[in-house]
């Protein structure tokens, strides 16, 4: 039983309550491990509560102020914080370029932070060299990697790390997170439709109307797919089949997570045609991710829901 400590942590991060409490106890209680795996569904505040901790073991009153250097630093200029956040790739260059960060002292008192979001992007040799850095890690070096797909990273890391799960944030959260923005209520409207489980989605929605409007309009073209006979689905296939394999894996993620949302939301009886349409869209996520022929990837795909 892990009891709630004395001093109240600041934390940004809204929801994910049993998660802050875990990683207060750990830090309250001396009992810090050096490298987390914070795994869930994308866009719930994974990498923002990392960022959250990663402050709250360098701020200078304990408690995530809000005040002190650690708390304020931008990123960008917080020499104790290196963050690798992408959706591409992460290359062995850029664990061998974290490595050096790392060895640098940090100021006294202080801790070195890595946060490694989106984890799933280390190739093999990243991932290896990785691993041998999480296996020796120094006194004042701490790792957090984040996941949406923990099955993609290696068993050997994650058996290095200790894992925290979490869940999708309740609507009741994201509204609230929406409303202390200044933004108007039809926007409001309209990203809490799309991403009612998601507050970092949310956040990215209500900030940028181009990308709420690209969402938008791939929930219309689920919405079509869905109508579809097979003939017309093999006609649309063949018409993405001529983007990069990059561009139409970004149309495959945000159709999982707009199916994601909606499968919350469908009543029992449509549930089969749902879960059988994520289920087509993880594997061929997974079959891009093999290198498989673009074609056969996208034919096989709109067979198999
Ligand atoms: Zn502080």
């Amino acid at each position: 039983m892990i009891e709630k400590s004395k001093i109240n942590v600041n934390w940004k991060v809204i929801g994910h309550a049993q998660q802050k409490l875990y990683l207060e106890s750990a830090f309250f209680g001396n009992r810090l491990t050096h490298s987390y795996l914070f795994s869930g569904p994308p866009h719930v505040g994974k990498t923002a509560l990392a960022l959250d901790f990663a402050r709250l073991l360098n701020c200078e009153n304990g408690n995530l102020c809000g005040k002190c250097l650690a708390c304020v630093n931008p990123v960008e200029i917080f020499s104790e914080l290196i963050v690798i956040d992408k959706d591409t790739e992460i290359k062995i260059d850029e664990i061998r370029s974290l490595k050096r960060d790392l060895a640098l002292k940090p100021l006294s008192g202080q801790k070195k932070v890595a946060i490694i979001a989106n984890a799933e992007n280390l190739n093999r040799e990243s991932a290896n060299s990785l691993l041998k850095f999480l296996e020796e890690p120094q006194k004042d070096n701490f790792f957090i990697l984040t996941t949406a797909a923990v099955g993609f990273l290696p068993q050997t890391i994650v058996s290095r790390v200790q894992k925290i799960n979490f869940s999708p944030n309740s609507k009741q959260e994201t509204e609230k997170h929406l409303n202390s923005l200044d933004i108007s209520k039809a926007i409001t409207k309209q990203v809490l439709e799309l991403a009612p489980n998601k507050i970092g989605l949310a956040n990215i929605l209500s900030k940028n109307i181009e990308e709420l409007e690209r969402w938008r309009q791939q929930d219309m073209e689920l919405d079509d797919l869905f109508s579809q006979s097979v003939f017309e689905r093999m006609q649309y296939t063949s018409q993405i089949s001529k983007l990069e394999t990059q561009q139409i894996v970004n149309i495959f993620k945000t159709w999982l997570i707009l199916s994601e949302s909606r499968l919350r939301q469908t009543k029992q009886k449509d549930m089969k045609a749902q879960t059988d349409f994520i289920k087509a869209l993880n594997t061929a996520l997974m079959h891009f991710k093999s290198n498989l022929n673009k074609r056969l990837v996208l034919d096989n795909f709109v067979l198999s829901f």
